[in-house]
């Protein structure tokens, strides 16, 4: 028989919170991340100057759907949805250098992300397990690509029209594209993270990284 739930009132209460955070933290790992950090909002970097780069030089995925600027929160409303929030499970996943050091890498025919996609996942799922302990705002964001070319690489995008969004619950806003600056975060709790684009080659990095973040209460 499963679990019996807990009201909203009894989490919102903040006897379990501690222990739910906990909970969480082994969900990341047991979902297959490296490592994943309990932090505060105060940890939450937002900086003008992430979503300025899917303006400068343009990103392919720029407009294409629901997710990305300019339909994404502005950085002034992600401030303040953050301030919002206490703590928040930061999540950090290894991917093979393969997988992101690819000129091919925006070509869904000759390169595959699954790293991204089980970000996208692992968020996902911590997501929801904190709704239905009681937690009514927990709020994910996934690592990168855009949801486009981790989900309709070939079909346009549903969000954009009256249909909405064909994932539904599955997908959520990155972290770079409503403002919040991973890399910073990531220095904060001590993972490394290497610069890679199009003249990157495999074997001048020892790994790729996909970072994510759910906000819990
Ligand atoms: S329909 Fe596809 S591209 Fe559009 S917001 Fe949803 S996942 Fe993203």
């Amino acid at each position: 028989m499963p679990e019996a739930q807990r009201s909203f009132q009894d989490s919102l209460n903040g006897e379990k919170f501690d222990e739910d955070l906990q909970k969480y933290l082994a969900m990341a790992l047991d979902l297959g991340a490296d490592d994943a950090k309990i932090i505060g909002k105060e940890d939450v970097i937002i900086d003008e100057r992430i979503v300025a780069r899917c303006f400068s030089p343009r990103c392919s995925y720029y407009d294409t759907n629901l997710h990305c600027p300019p339909h994404s929160w502005s950085v002034e409303e992600t401030r303040r949805i953050v301030d919002r929030y206490q703590k928040g499970i930061f999540i950090l996943l290894k991917v093979p250098p393969e997988e992101m050091a690819d000129p091919d890498y925006d070509n869904p025919d000759k390169h595959k992300i699954p790293g991204a996609m089980k970000m996208y996942k692992m968020v996902a799922t911590i997501q929801s397990a904190a709704f239905y302990d009681g937690y009514p705002f927990a709020l994910g964001f996934a690592g990168g690509p855009a949801c486009k070319r981790v989900f309709c690489p070939k079909v346009e995008c549903s969000g954009l029209t009256q249909k909405g969004c064909r994932m539904g619950q599955k997908v959520n806003f990155t972290m770079h594209g409503v403002g919040m600056d991973p890399i910073t975060m990531a220095s904060k709790v001590g993972w490394k993270v290497y610069p890679i684009g199009k003249k990157t080659t495999p074997d001048q990095i020892p790994y790729g990284v996909e970072m994510g973040l759910v906000l819990i209460q």
